[in-house]
């Protein structure tokens, strides 16, 4: 036994499914071996409401912990060793497991939480606790007992044949295993929001593509090159992508000559979101997701918003809408985007900036602006101009 490292997977939102959790579970785990391609000889196995991850020794155990925390609908992991579920080898198990703690770890008190999920078992979890501490004590004589704040504490999960023991629970992010929620298309700029907005419905289940628009030759393509660089570290949890490029400054030109220049900002933000709307269609997306949040710049007052939002039908997800700046950060920081987001590199957006946006918008009057431009044929043009990036999960393939 034990001649592989095993890991235990919890099933997060997933197992709240009723008739569609094997479903959720079996998405789950195949979301979790495309996570582990890299590793060879790693099994994935559903059983009982868990994932277990059966690795060959020679693997880095802790690379595989931190690809299969990032997998969206896994609530947490432990590794873990296993024993009959008899009450003396898994006494025997639990000393060496301790022994080798007290040696990595300077351990010197534990407590034991047993759990009983064969019902059918004679022995009750509270006694199961007792009968492995009192083992423990005797196999590993410098520990004691603290049942309030232990060094570690032992966990014992008796199953029907086997049982797995384990030390610690590395969170997940939770969500739900990618692919059960349809597919969106985010508007990717090279700023901290959006990235985070992507992820945020990836965490839900949604497979995520990206457009990004650039206004050649006044944004380089160096600043190309970052968003392609921060779409990589999303795609490092949501898969492999596309990323749908698009030049925006033919239309950026039409709108400087023959519109109000107060309007510039919130006429660009209705062509990105009517050309997001086409590329979506094409490509089955069913959602358009955005890093917008209230209140933040001239062009997302609930005014602005409300005028953006009239020119598509498709919905538009916001899911950053009511957030905080600091916890955005926060999240970017967390997910890892943060210091590419803040690298310095010019925007779309920043180029033709008015000197006084308007920040209260109305639709009539912006839809009178835009009557001095041939909009649809903008648009169709904008599209059928579009280049695809393939967007490679950074430093991984899934
Ligand atoms: P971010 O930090 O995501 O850039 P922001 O606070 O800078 O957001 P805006 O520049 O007003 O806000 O953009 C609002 C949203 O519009 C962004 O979150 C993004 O979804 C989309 N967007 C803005 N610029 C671009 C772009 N160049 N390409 C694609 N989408 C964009
Ligand atoms: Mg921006």
């Amino acid at each position: 036994m034990n001649e592989q490292n095993i890991l235990i997977v919890r099933v997060g939102e997933a197992a709240l499914k009723g008739m569609n959790k094997p479903y959720f579970e079996k998405t789950l785990a195949d979301r979790i071996k495309r996570h582990l391609k890299g590793f060879r000889g790693v099994e994935v196995r559903r059983h009982e409401g868990m994932i277990f991850i059966r690795s060959p020794k020679e693997l880095d155990q802790q690379d595989i912990i931190r690809h299969v925390s990032k997998v969206f609908g896994v609530s947490s992991v432990s590794p873990a060793v296993e024993a009959p579920s008899d009450l003396d080898a898994i006494g025997e198990e639990a000393v060496k497991f301790m022994l080798r703690q007290i040696e990595e770890r300077g351990i010197r008190t534990f407590k034991v939480e047993a759990k009983r999920a064969d019902k059918q078992f004679p022995v009750k979890s509270p006694d199961i606790a007792r009968i492995i501490g009192a083992k423990v004590l005797i196999g590993c004589k410098v520990l004691k007992v603290d049942v309030h704040d232990p060094d570690c504490k032992l966990f014992i999960n008796l199953r029907k044949d086997r049982t797995y023991i384990y030390d610690e629970k590395i969170a997940g992010f939770g969500g739900l295993p990618l692919g059960t929620n349809g597919r969106g298309l985010v508007l990717l700029s090279g700023g901290i929001d959006s990235p985070v907005a992507a992820w945020m419905m990836a965490k839900r289940g949604m497979l995520i593509e990206a457009v990004h628009f650039h206004s050649y030759p006044y944004t380089s393509k160096r600043a190309q090159q970052k968003v392609e660089e921060l779409a990589g570290i999303v795609a490092s949890y949501s898969g492999r992508m596309k990323m749908h490029v698009i030049n925006l400054l033919p239309i950026q030109e039409q709108i400087v000559q023959h519109c109000p220049e107060e309007e510039t900002t919130i006429l660009v933000r209705r062509f990105m979101m009517r050309i997001a709307e086409k590329i979506a269609e094409k490509y089955g997306c069913m959602m358009l997701i955005t890093g917008e949040n209230l209140g933040q710049v001239a062009s997302q007052t609930a005014e602005a918003l409300v005028v953006t939002d009239a020119c598509v039908t498709m919905p538009v997800m916001r899911p950053l809408i009511a957030m905080d700046k600091v916890d955005i950060m926060d999240k970017a920081q967390e997910i890892g985007t943060y210091e590419k987001s803040i690298e310095p590199y010019e925007d779309c957006c920043t180029v033709f900036l008015p000197k006084h946006p308007t920040t209260k918008p109305h639709l009539k009057r912006i839809e009178h602006s835009e009557a001095a431009l041939d909009v649809d044929a903008l648009v169709n043009k904008a599209v059928a101009s579009e280049e695809i990036i393939p967007i490679m999960p950074g430093g991984e393939d899934f």
